[in-house]
């Protein structure tokens, strides 16, 4: 097959990934069928997806090996290495001891290559040239394009409105891959041109381009949908992340007693914490936090129940947290973590109590993203500085208990496409949005009439 074009040097990188659903006490209610209600059957999800990840979607296997060819791309930049924050602890005078996990060292920059090259790799393997998919700040369409140029298929992309004119070097990067974007709504599908019918100005969301980028997967023989977040797999990929980690603490002689990851749909938070839920069921005390902004509190104030992944109503009914299908977040400067919806196994670990979840303002997140980026070097992702926000908060509580405590976050990614955001908080311009209640309640309106969860 494949030649070895990268050093793999056996060991290094994970041969597996690890299946939550296999451990779980129980498993979120299934998705649902928008046209019958009843849960959605592989041959529902063939027309976008290969049988590959349909079944990993759905398996309860603990492990999943990695295939070969993707092991080998992943080993361009995994392991991804785990940093003790000397300079941040030393800046918050804490006896805390803080680690991140830095994804920010592969191609695209943050975490979402870990499933966007296997997710290509499945695609072409089961013969499909052309994959389309939806991005809102330009990660996971970036990521995307350079996982679709490794393995020579096609790549489009529909971006957010807001981010695509806010965010020209992200396009920049997907061109240079080779994929081709446009900005969503758009013309080039009839959910598009729905939305610019009644809104010629929308500032778009990632509910209207999934709309959009499904839509053009499901009229195109020969091309399939992708997805960033949220779905089973998608999660199942980046535990990677979580079990480097979990090898390079033990090598530190460190066991975490607190885990933080940011949530969009809830993807580098899942991979990071997954392979350490074994521990906190095996009764070690573990905190895990989940942080969000508070211009889009899917977790902290959004409904529990079945809703669309997307605006249109296309893809099949998740049980998820929901802000409903119709939200469109403020354009705060976090455009990964702007999701209506949230990952079904990361909203049922909130229901459950495993997982506890915070909002936070941004200028707040942004202090902590500049106090870290003196202190640590690198420049922090306006997504992850909510979780930088969320391990501040930690410390000061570590404080106020009087205990030391070993801290390990996620920086999902790194933030020198951002600068524009540094630079309107750096002037002072940058403002804080608190979702007023109306607009919540008026969100949820669109989950009327849907199926209620079991
Ligand atoms: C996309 C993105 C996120 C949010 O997505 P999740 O699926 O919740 O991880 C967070 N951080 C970075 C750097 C991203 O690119």
């Amino acid at each position: 097959m494949s030649q070895r074009r990268y050093l793999l040097d056996e060991g290094s990188v994970p041969t597996r990934w690890y299946n939550v659903a296999a451990d779980l006490p129980s498993l979120p209610p299934p998705p649902l069928h928008p046209g019958t209600g009843q849960p959605v059957g592989p041959d529902d999800l063939a027309p976008i997806f290969p049988m590959s990840l349909i079944e990993q979607e759905v398996s309860t296997e603990r492990w999943i090996p990695i295939p070969d060819p993707v092991r080998e791309v992943y080993a361009m930049w995994r392991p991804t290495p785990l940093h003790r924050a000397v300079g941040l602890e030393r800046a918050l005078g804490t006896p805390c001891r803080i680690f991140y996990k830095y994804e920010g060292v592969s191609p695209a920059g943050s975490h979402k290559p870990n499933t966007s090259v296997a997710q290509a790799y499945y695609n072409r393997e089961e013969g499909v040239r052309r994959l389309s998919t939806e991005t809102g700040a330009g990660q996971w369409g970036s990521a995307l394009a350079f996982a679709c140029t490794h393995f020579g298929i096609e790549c489009k992309v529909y971006m957010v409105r807001a981010s695509y004119d806010s965010k020209p070097y992200r396009r920049s990067m997907i061109h240079t891959w080779g994929g081709e974007v446009v900005a969503s709504p758009s013309p080039d599908t009839a959910a598009g041109r729905a939305i610019l019918a009644e809104t010629p100005d929308s500032t778009g969301s990632l509910g209207m381009a999934i709309s959009e980028a499904v839509e053009d997967a499901a009229t195109r023989d020969d091309t399939n949908y992708s997805l960033g977040s949220v779905l089973n797999h998608v999660l199942l990929h980046q535990t990677v992340v979580g079990q480097e980690a979990r090898e390079q603490l033990a090598q530190a002689g460190a066991e975490p007693d607190v885990i933080i990851g940011c949530v969009g749909g809830g993807s580098n938070f899942a991979g990071l914490v997954f392979p350490f839920l074994a521990d906190a069921a095996a009764g070690r005390p573990l905190r895990i936090i989940a942080a969000e902004p508070a211009a889009c509190p899917t977790l902290t104030r959004g409904h529990y129940g079945y809703d669309f992944g997307d605006t249109a109503g296309m893809t099949p009914l998740l049980a998820m947290h929901t802000l409903g299908r119709g939200f469109v977040p403020a354009a705060i400067h976090s455009g990964g973590l702007r999701y209506h919806g949230m990952a079904p196994l990361v909203s049922h670990l909130v229901e459950t109590g495993i997982v506890e979840a915070r909002a936070y303002q941004q200028r707040e997140c942004f202090a902590e993203a500049v106090r870290f980026a003196r202190a640590e070097g690198i420049i922090p992702g306006p997504e992850p500085s909510h979780a930088i926000r969320a391990v501040v908060e930690e410390v000061e509580r570590a404080r106020e208990e009087g205990v030391e405590r070993t801290i390990l976050f996620n920086l999902s990614g790194h933030g020198n496409f951002d600068m524009a955001a540094y630079d309107a908080y750096l002037s002072g311009e940058m403002i804080d949005y608190e979702l007023p209640q109306e607009e919540l309640d008026a969100a949820a309106a669109d989950l009327e009439g849907l199926p209620a969860l079991p």
